[in-house]
């Protein structure tokens, strides 16, 4: 299979979830082999999605370039891997990827409205060749060999709308446009208050997440899935795994996973060079069947 980028540029304005600032984010197809990078128009600098340049993970995920930063970018990364593309330019007017509903589906409905242009050179793909795993307590995150790309995670919550959720999520295009792309983000309206307190998630609001009190969700329309809670941490993973820099082929498994626990997990496993292989697509039928499968 051949390496991707969009065939068009395209663009959307929203806000920015912590900032509250209207964004302006266009994208542009880029050359084979540049990877997937922010340009922050605004100030004139690049800031390349790569392991080495995450900054922060307590929130959102923040990468940056000396002291230059883009906030949020988990969700759009999650689209651009689910589209399968390689490489990808996002200029953005201001220091935050807009949040649109809370979910990853504007994106996609913007790369189906960009559509993909293959390139001459060959994907690549990350081969999980032994189990890699971070633990905090009762929490983990895990990669290990399979043949497949499988998403397994599981999220217990004390509090009735959410209580304990399991999600089996077999990758493809298709299933992530069906079953993941709409799962929102969701907080808690204490934790909402406490943001504000400190000038944070100003952009936050019942229009772009899933809310919840002591007791029940307050969104007005509902919730999109019963278990919406754990489709959106699947969503969440497969952004955070875009900083492995190539599609994997192996499992990945979560018990209360969080941003930062899957920051530790990439940074882990491209810092043991036993635990992967980066090869061309071609080069493995197996890797080459799967990336069809995935990216029909
Ligand atoms: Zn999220």
């Amino acid at each position: 299979m051949k390496q991707r980028t969009i065939a068009k540029s395209v663009e959307i304005m929203g806000v920015g979830l912590h900032s509250g600032n209207p964004v302006r984010m266009r994208l542009n197809p880029a050359p084979a082999d540049s990877g997937i990078v922010f340009v922050r128009e605004d100030v004139n600098r690049q800031i390349k999605v790569a392991v080495e340049n995450v900054t922060d993970t307590r929130l959102a995920t923040v990468i940056a370039n000396g002291d230059v930063s883009v906030s949020t970018i988990e969700h759009l990364l999650s689209a651009v891997i689910a589209m399968g593309i390689d490489n990808l330019e996002v200029v953005l007017d201001s220091d935050e990827v807009p949040i649109m509903d809370g979910s990853s589906a504007s994106f996609c409905i913007l790369f189906e409205e960009a559509g993909t242009a293959d390139q001459n050179a060959v994907k690549r793909v990350l081969l999980v060749k032994k189990p890699i795993e971070i633990r905090d307590g009762g929490r983990f995150v895990r990669l290990s060999p399979g043949k497949i790309n499988e998403i397994r995670f599981e999220i217990r919550f004390d509090h009735p709308a959410i209580s304990r959720q399991e999600y089996r999520f077999v990758f493809s295009k298709e299933n992530y446009i069906k079953e993941i792309a709409r799962a929102r983000t969701f907080g808690f309206l204490k934790e909402a208050n406490y943001l504000r307190s400190i000038g944070k998630g100003l952009g936050g609001g019942l229009d772009n997440a899933v809310v919840l009190d002591e007791k029940r969700v307050l969104n007005a329309e509902g919730l999109r899935f019963a278990d919406e809670f754990v489709r959106h941490k699947i969503l969440d993973a497969i952004g955070d795994m875009a900083f492995l820099g190539a599609p994997f082929l192996g499992k990945y498994e979560a018990f209360a996973g969080s941003h930062h626990l899957n920051h530790l997990l990439t940074k882990s496993i491209l810092s043991d060079s036993e635990a992967f292989e980066i090869v061309e697509s071609e080069s493995v039928k197996e890797a080459e069947k799967e990336l069809e499968r995935v990216f029909a």
